[in-house]
């Protein structure tokens, strides 16, 4: 009798601290447990209000997020489109739209599966819908981590750690140093963060096209074709013209490297042809000019014809990089100096070769 109190006790204490954990298991559904790497100073983002309950969220640089994300809230829960570099920056992603919102974050919605977009997943409780192409799905169930850009993301980031050790070594302006240590802390913090990382798949898939209606939101979810990568999708909000784009379509110039531009051409066209004023992309800021959708494919259109033009010469792809001549494009596109990056010229080789 002695000891069945205290067993009691302990029973009791238990069994409370289980329900508190499952209370707030149920509050904060979307999340899991928290990732390394989510420390920093100030606020992660930046959240542009473009619409009632429609948001762009752009890194501050107080946190390694890289691409843009977007968040809709609607009546009773939040849609979040793209997830970031790493889980920290998802996890640090959700604590901020919780300042905005308390309701549940219950989608999320790949626009592709490149890293900078998708590699928050894993933070999510399989209670979430992750809704992207099924292409999607596939590169992310195989080897995502193995793919060239990621690779040379990752391996970069170790010299990149001691470059800024070097650096906050030898500067003796007080603010320079620690404008130095803010970086290093969030280069440190993603290096951590993506130690952890296990990239998880979209559980909800679609190949043409899917609506998801919270309310009197409409919420499309568009594949328009291969582009920037063979499974890219773009939100549609109908009601608000409002298109959210991923890498589909960037403020400047996207990457090529998993792309099939030649299709990437036809499939903007695509894209023009629904009713929107306002671009949300995955770099970049918003923009309403759709002039810049022309200005892309032209010079998309240029790369692969300057491009297969040199390989039909016999240049290697290195000098066929630097060689493509695009300066034409300049003042209406972002580009810094002669030639194209070395990712796209040897992403239109493997498709020339693939033909043969
Ligand atoms: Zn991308």
């Amino acid at each position: 009798m002695k000891r069945l109190v205290p067993v009691c006790v302990v029973l009791v204490l238990a069994l409370t601290a289980y329900m508190l954990q499952q209370s707030s298991t149920h509050t904060v559904v979307a999340q899991s447990r928290q990732p390394a790497g989510t420390t920093h100073t100030g606020k992660a983002f930046r959240f542009n209000k473009v619409k009632e309950g429609v948001y762009h969220a752009v890194g501050t640089g107080a946190l390694a997020v890289v691409g843009n994300s977007a968040f809709i809230v609607n009546d009773n829960d939040v849609i979040v489109v793209d997830d970031h570099v790493s889980p920290a920056a998802a996890w640090v992603l959700l604590e901020e739209i919780k300042e905005v919102t308390n309701k549940p974050v219950t989608t999320v919605i790949n626009t592709h599966f490149h890293f900078d977009h998708a590699h928050g997943n894993q933070i999510f409780e399989p209670g979430v819908q992750i809704i992207g192409h099924e292409f999607t799905r596939r590169m992310l169930l195989g080897n995502p981590t193995g793919m060239p850009l990621y690779q040379r993301y990752i391996n970069a980031m170790p010299e990149q750690v001691e470059t800024l050790k070097k650096r906050i070594a030898s500067e003796a302006d007080a603010a320079a140093k620690a404008k130095l240590e803010t970086q290093l802390q969030v280069l440190e913090n993603n290096y951590a963060s993506q130690k952890e990382l296990k990239p998880a798949p979209p559980n909800v898939t679609l190949s043409t096209e899917m609506t998801l209606y919270r309310g009197a939101r409409e919420i499309q979810i568009r594949y328009l074709g291969r582009g920037h990568t063979a499974g890219d999708v773009v939100v549609f909000l109908p009601t608000e013209k409002i298109v959210i784009t991923g890498d589909f379509l960037t403020s400047g110039l996207s990457n090529m490297s998993d792309s099939f531009p030649e299709e990437w051409v036809a499939s903007l066209d695509a894209l023009k042809k629904l009713d929107f004023d306002t671009v949300l992309p995955g770099h970049g800021d918003a923009f309403t000019d759709k002039a810049k959708i022309d200005y892309f494919q032209a010079y998309m259109r240029d790369v692969w014809t300057e491009v297969s033009r040199l390989k039909q010469k016999g240049v290697s792809v290195e000098e066929a990089a630097k060689q493509a001549d695009l300066t034409k494009h300049k003042g209406r596109l972002p580009i810094q100096g002669p030639g194209v990056p070395i990712l796209a010229a040897t992403r239109i080789y493997e498709l020339l070769d693939q033909r043969r």
